[in-house]
């Protein structure tokens, strides 16, 4: 699977491109993510590597999906892809890839 999200971040040269790739909010989501956290999720509190995703199939509709908890027991975080994400972290400001995830919803 990851190896599809590099498939597809590479084939985005320009912002129609992206456009297209980010046609849904899942697939926006997974962008994102492979951006933000290449080499896995990171709590943006405390740094800690371990993490567990609060929505999904097993939890309901109640959560946002991509809202995930630290499993820091001194953290316990919720953050999300977009908490509090150094704009060092990916290419683009964040800030242009959330108006083409809310474009594209
Ligand atoms: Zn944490």
């Amino acid at each position: 699977m990851p190896s599809e999200h590099h498939a597809v971040l590479s084939r985005i040269k320009t912002v129609s491109d992206m456009v297209e790739a980010l046609r849904n909010e899942e697939r926006c989501r997974h962008l994102l993510e492979q951006m933000v956290w290449p080499r896995g999720r990171i709590c943006p509190a405390c740094g800690f590597r371990e993490s567990i995703a609060l929505a999904g199939r097993d939890t309901g509709a109640k959560a946002r999906p991509g809202l995930y908890q630290c499993s820091n027991g001194a953290c316990r975080h919720q953050f999300t892809v977009t908490t509090h994400t150094p704009l060092h972290a990916t290419k683009l400001p964040l800030r242009v890839w959330r108006k083409r995830c809310s474009a594209a919803l």
